[in-house]
């Protein structure tokens, strides 16, 4: 198959192709379904056609797709307005993605010590483990040699720190750091929380150096753990903060949220995009939150992740041989496999259920966040059978 594609050889898909969606369910060319547990890696939180974003993405794309950031771009005001009610923030800007999300992160930070007269912090601390996207920066943000490996020199002005050690960090923190940059969950790095305590323990510690704290929500965000953005379980907020993912619905939107103050250093002109915060994404992006935004959404969330949990702990509890662990947040769940992970999410699609590798041998879980109980049950049914087959398999081998 790859040798006559003419496709960069980067991504390895299995051979069946979805056609189309529906809720929680993607189906193939025969009407076969999967019940899909990776939401496009975080991205369709409600789901594949979901009635209000299908109908506001239609309505829009009658009356306008571009216009240019260099006139005012209708529905953008609004989306900011109400992310900053919602949070920490007082300004947003709009990007395409998470990764651009992240570099804008790095240059209001920058920007913002440059513009106070110390332009010599330009350091951002990150953690092993971390992923922060695939731009150069980014690479070098996330500092795994895996993503770096061959694209020449990483980007200057990344320190890279062992997880979890506070001292360490203590110690780094300089007369040429900016901020410090983390996940409050990491999710690539194999669905690792960050504690609540450590969370405001950074948020001390960059106060004491005065310095900024950048929180990673791309992946955390949008509703994924059951409140809004991740960081409100510990109580310590931000200065800057990177989100994309769940906020589109599956239409590719990023977004840098910071105070007033951490992003006095953005100035007329001193950052850019051409198609970042365009109508269709801003329409798309007030639809998500009219949903996400209603009463009761979140709660339920929370009580699809208790049932979730429940599953994925009970799932391990039976196939102690093949599984290790569960962690996570919310409707973020990683399970630790004993064997490597791919070969139980093949088993795992086999039996339609769609599952995405992490880091640390880990299978992550991600169902779209409007998943029901019926539906998480009948997910167990099918991972029941999965494991059962698969036991036998790797029981009859020894
Ligand atoms: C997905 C992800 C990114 C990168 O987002 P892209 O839209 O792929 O550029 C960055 N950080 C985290 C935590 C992510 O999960």
């Amino acid at each position: 198959m790859s040798s006559n594609s003419h496709l960069y050889a980067t991504y390895a898909p299995p051979e069946q192709e979805f056609v189309r969606g529906e809720g929680v369910r993607l189906y193939d060319a025969k009407d076969r379904d999967w019940l899909d547990c990776t939401s496009g890696i975080a991205v369709s939180a409600l789901g594949y056609s979901h009635p209000h974003l299908v109908e506001t993405l239609q309505e829009q794309s009658g009356k306008l797709w571009h216009l240019s950031n260099i006139f005012k771009v209708p529905g953008q005001e609004r989306l900011a307005a109400r992310l900053c009610q919602a949070t920490f923030a007082d300004r947003v800007f709009f990007s395409n993605s998470g990764a651009e999300a992240i570099e804008c992160a790095v240059k209001t930070a920058r920007r913002y010590f440059y513009s106070k007269g110390e332009p010599q912090r330009i350091d951002i601390l990150t953690f092993e483990g971390a992923f922060h996207g695939r731009t150069l920066a980014a690479i070098a943000a996330g500092g795994q040699e895996k993503y770096l490996e061959g694209f020449g020199p990483k980007a200057p002005g990344f320190v890279h720190l062992p997880f979890g050690d506070h001292e360490a960090l203590k110690a780094a923190i300089g007369e040429t750091t900016a901020a410090i940059l983390i996940e409050p969950i990491q999710g690539e790095g194999g669905i690792r929380p960050v504690p609540a305590q450590c969370l405001r323990g950074l948020r001390e510690l960059c106060d004491e150096a005065g310095i900024l704290l950048i929180f990673d929500e791309i992946q955390t965000g949008m509703g994924r753990t059951g409140k809004l953005f991740a960081y409100e379980w510990s109580g310590a907020e931000p200065d800057i903060m990177a989100i994309a993912k769940g906020l589109g619905g599956g239409f590719p939107i990023g977004a840098c949220l910071a105070t007033e103050e951490a992003a006095s250093g953005m100035t007329l002109a001193s950052h850019g995009t051409t198609f970042g915060g365009g109508p269709l994404a801003m329409a798309v992006g007030n639809a998500v939150l009219d949903v996400m935004l209603e009463d009761g959404f979140l709660e339920h969330v929370r009580e699809m992740a208790k049932l979730l949990r429940q599953q994925l702990a009970q799932l391990v509890d039976t196939y102690p041989d093949l599984l290790e662990d569960v962690r996570g947040e919310g409707l973020l769940q990683g399970v630790k496999a004993k064997i490597p992970n791919t070969e139980i999410i093949a088993q795992f699609r086999k039996h339609g259920v769609l599952t995405v590798a992490a880091g640390d041998n880990v299978i992550r879980f991600l169902p779209p966040l409007i998943v029901t109980a019926e539906e998480l049950r009948e997910v167990r049914d099918r991972l029941d059978l999965a494991m059962a087959e698969l036991a036998g398999a790797v029981a009859g081998a020894k």
